[in-house]
């Protein structure tokens, strides 16, 4: 018999399977997090307050504290709360990209498995930003434009400087999936760069790449600022579709031939 798991309770029988199916057996942490994620979620617990704690939640909800502690532990690893000892569970503020940094191991251990998966990211990540500068050649307001032009001459001021060149891009390219407006469109885009950075090979890069990086930076700019969708899009795609080069997993498969050189 194992306590950990949700027993029938007693005077109860338990529901007449009618379509074949077994009914799975959950963990009775899983019930306990059922009871605290609607009360989170409702604002019963706000963002800052602290969680009832582990001898409350027992005695409330007849559970033993493994699997209070389970369920705890779970919203940690959720980005639901923090948990502080000496305190108690602390209830975070919880963003798009929380969310989403919360698969980020996950899609990275994948992925460094699997160079198609690494080549369907890339397809990925092309068409949605893509989508993502003609949202932002369509939409944006002269407050944005400049704020991006400021970011754009912080990438130009950065040219002799390789590491801070990488930085200012990245932001540059975070200014533009700002502009939707769209916090989904923001994470994702943030996620699958950093996902595609691990992939980066330093040693591949052209001499020169910098510059022609710069200079479709600037054409980009210039479309968004000429609310010209169609040169956006079409700057972006030879732009990524060269800095895909620079992306390619760490390790031959075992049985491979010998290592490809990448000439580009
Ligand atoms: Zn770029």
């Amino acid at each position: 018999m194992n306590d950990d798991y949700v027993r029938t309770p007693p005077g109860r029988q338990p529901t007449p399977v009618t379509d074949g199916l077994p009914i799975a057996r959950r963990k009775l942490s899983h019930e306990v997090l059922d009871r605290l994620l609607p009360r989170i979620r409702s604002g019963e617990f706000p963002v800052g307050s602290l969680l009832p704690s582990e001898r409350d939640i027992m005695a409330n909800l007849g559970v033993g504290r493994p699997a209070v502690r389970e369920a705890l532990q779970t919203l940690e690893r959720m980005g639901v709360v923090g948990i502080v000892h000496g305190e108690g569970a602390r209830v975070l503020p919880l963003s798009a990209n929380t969310v989403i940094s919360q698969i980020s191991d996950a899609a990275m251990h994948l992925l460094s498995g699997s160079s198609d998966l690494l080549e369907q990211l890339k397809e990925a990540r092309l068409q949605f930003e893509v989508a993502m500068i003609r949202t932002a050649a369509q939409r944006a307001t002269p407050e944005q434009i400049e704020h991006l032009r400021a970011l754009l001459e912080d990438h130009k001021s950065s040219l002799e400087d390789s590491q801070r060149f990488l930085v200012t891009d990245m932001a540059f390219h975070r200014g533009i999936a700002e502009i939707s407006g769209n916090a989904i469109y923001k994470a994702v885009s943030q996620a699958m760069l950093e996902w595609l950075e691990q992939f980066h090979h330093e040693a591949v890069r052209a001499p020169g790449a910098e510059k022609t990086s710069l200079n479709e930076h600037i054409k980009m700019f210039k479309c968004i600022e000429a609310h010209d969708p169609d040169g956006a899009a079409k700057t972006l795609i030879a732009h990524l579709k060269r800095a895909n080069k620079h992306y390619a997993p760490h390790t031959e498969p075992k049985a491979a031939a010998p290592v490809r050189r990448r000439t580009k």
